[in-house]
C-alpha cells in the first residue's frame, strides 16, 4: 500500500497528493524534488534507494486517482 505523506521528509515543503514535485524512494520516503535532487543527488538519505515520481507511482497504484484529481482541480477552478 503506497504511504502518501503531505509534506517533504527534508524540508517540510508541503506536497498534497495531486503535487507532481514530490519524489518516493524504494520504501516510501518522501521528499521535494529540489531535495531529492539537488541534496541527496537522486539517493535516499534513509534506505539509499533512487527516487521515483509519486504521481508516476500513484498511476500505477491508484489509476483512479487521476479522475479523482481531476474532479477535485474542476472544483477549484
Ligand atoms: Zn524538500
Ligand atoms: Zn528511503
Amino acid at each position: 500500500m503506497l504511504e502518501i505523506r503531505p509534506t517533504c521528509e527534508h524540508c517540510n515543503k508541503s506536497l498534497p497528493f495531486y503535487s507532481k514535485e514530490a519524489m518516493i524512494c524504494t520504501f516510501e520516503c518522501t521528499y521535494c524534488t529540489a531535495c531529492a535532487k539537488e541534496v541527496f543527488k537522486n539517493i535516499c538519505p534513509n534506505c539509499g534507494g533512487n527516487f521515483t515520481s509519486r504521481q508516476f507511482v500513484q498511476n500505477i497504484y491508484y489509476p483512479n486517482i487521476q479522475f479523482q484529481l481531476q474532479s477535485f482541480i474542476n472544483l477549484k477552478t
